[in-house]
């Protein structure tokens, strides 16, 4: 059978497939460095396990308390060994990023101390948990407070704005390494070690948290190897390798995560209960897995953003940039082109290709957000999935696939719904 023939199948035209084709026989040179890095990152994760014993029973099912899960604590080992930090969290019960950063915000902040992002405003659903948004069980409700600096406008770190905001009261600093829902630059593995070095500079003591969801993988080194004291994300992205169904990690110092498990559970209790139930196989090969899944996303973000830029649409990051997240951003510039490009990747989709997204209110978020995503785990954004806010500049962020193969599939019914559309013209 003809790649054509295929792929009409799904409606793409002849256009639309040989315009892709053209795009991707240009980027194997970026394509080869992303495999390099998977390669590396593949052989890290091996390694862990090997040397942490990884043995069939550690994916036999735990039930009640949990005491002497080997399955649980041979997985916290093993992420503890790839992002080389004294102890790990990697639990179900944390049930997704949000609650692990919550976890890791509230275990290691009291009342009096100081909240400090020096890179602006934080992920949406943080906005909630400190306190930006009144809500009940805030940060703020504790009587911790919050204080932010944003980026210079060219991106850079504003060192000056953030030595004048750290103080006495300043426990705990925040730095998120994906852009998430704004337009601002993904920072590199390398700039926040920069960051976190002048920060511990002027306060030894301060802990600093960085939020690592979707980076995971993307670079050879993560936070934890440049400083963090406390290294967070969810399974349902990039450490999850699409296969776990739930989940949250902290990884880093055994104080930081000693609190992070009290507060996980109940003082006293700390790490020692929580059974792992019947998913630990999933979290292992997940994450065995994940190097390689990121790889994929990787292709497919910078295939997005080859495409769209030609097509004369505004990406970030754009088209030759390098990478430190998965995701994309295109800024499509109106509610009607939003809509398309999600319609496309929903039709793309292994699950539910037959249903239409359309924007609603998702707790924990301000504006109506248009999400896509026919994902094994629901709501998984490491499978193909693109959502976006439905306000100015109606950018996109279109982020996963669990393969390249998909991935680029799904970037290429995003174009045709376009086209389809009359918004974009080939
Ligand atoms: C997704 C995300 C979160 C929240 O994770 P959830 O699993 O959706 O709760 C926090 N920060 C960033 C940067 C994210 O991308």
């Amino acid at each position: 059978m003809q790649k054509n023939t295929i792929y009409e199948k799904f409606g793409i035209s002849n256009k639309v497939l040989e315009l892709s084709d053209s795009i991707i026989s240009s980027l194997r040179e970026r394509f080869d460095k992303i495999d390099e890095i998977a390669e590396i990152n593949a052989a890290k994760v091996l390694s862990a396990f090997q040397e942490n014993r990884v043995s069939a029973a550690c994916f036999a099912g735990t039930t009640g308390y949990g005491h002497d899960d080997l399955g649980r604590d041979t997985l916290e080992k093993v992420y503890a060994s790839v992002f080389h930090t004294e102890a790990a969290l990697v639990r179900p019960q944390i049930t997704c990023g949000t609650h692990a950063l919550a976890t890791a915000l509230s275990a290691n902040l009291l009342p009096g101390d100081e909240l400090l992002s020096p890179v602006g405003r934080p992920y949406d659903t943080l906005e909630e948990v400190i306190g930006i948004r009144p809500s009940a069980c805030s940060l703020a409700e504790f009587g911790v407070t919050y204080r932010e600096v944003d980026l210079l406008p060219n991106g850079d770190f504003d060192y000056e704005g953030i030595k004048n905001a750290i103080n006495e009261k300043t426990k705990l600093v925040t730095i998120q390494r994906s852009k998430g829902y704004s337009m601002r630059p993904t920072l590199s593995v390398e700039r926040i070690g920069e960051l976190i070095a002048f920060i511990k500079n002027i306060k030894p003591s301060v802990k600093v948290m960085v939020d690592n969801c979707y980076g995971e993988f993307v670079e050879t080194i993560e936070p934890s190897d440049v400083g963090a004291d406390m290294t967070v994300g969810s399974l349902i992205k990039n450490a999850g390798g699409g296969l776990a169904p739930i989940g949250g990690y902290i990884c880093g110092t055994k104080e930081c995560i000693d609190r992070c498990s009290n507060r996980l559970n109940a003082p006293g209790i700390g790490a020692d209960v929580g059974a792992s139930l019947s998913i630990m196989k999933d979290f292992y090969q997940g994450f065995f897995l994940a190097p390689t899944v990121t790889a994929g996303a990787l292709k497919g973000a910078i295939f997005a953003a080859n495409l769209y830029e030609k097509l004369g649409y505004h990406t970030v990051p754009n088209a030759t940039e390098d990478r430190f997240d998965i995701i994309q951003s295109v800024e499509l510039g109106s509610k009607e082109a939003m809509c398309a490009f999600c319609e496309g990747i929903q039709a793309a989709a292994p699950v539910d290709s037959y249903v239409t997204p359309i924007p609603y209110l998702i707790p924990g978020y301000n504006d109506d957000v248009i999400m896509a995503a026919g994902a094994f785990v629901q709501g998984s954004s490491i499978e193909l999935s693109a959502d976006g806010p439905i306000r100015e500049p109606y950018a996109v962020y279109f982020q996963g696939g669990l393969t390249w193969n998909h991935a680029k599939l799904g970037i290429m019914m995003s174009l045709q719904y376009l086209v389809n559309a009359g918004i974009v013209k080939l």
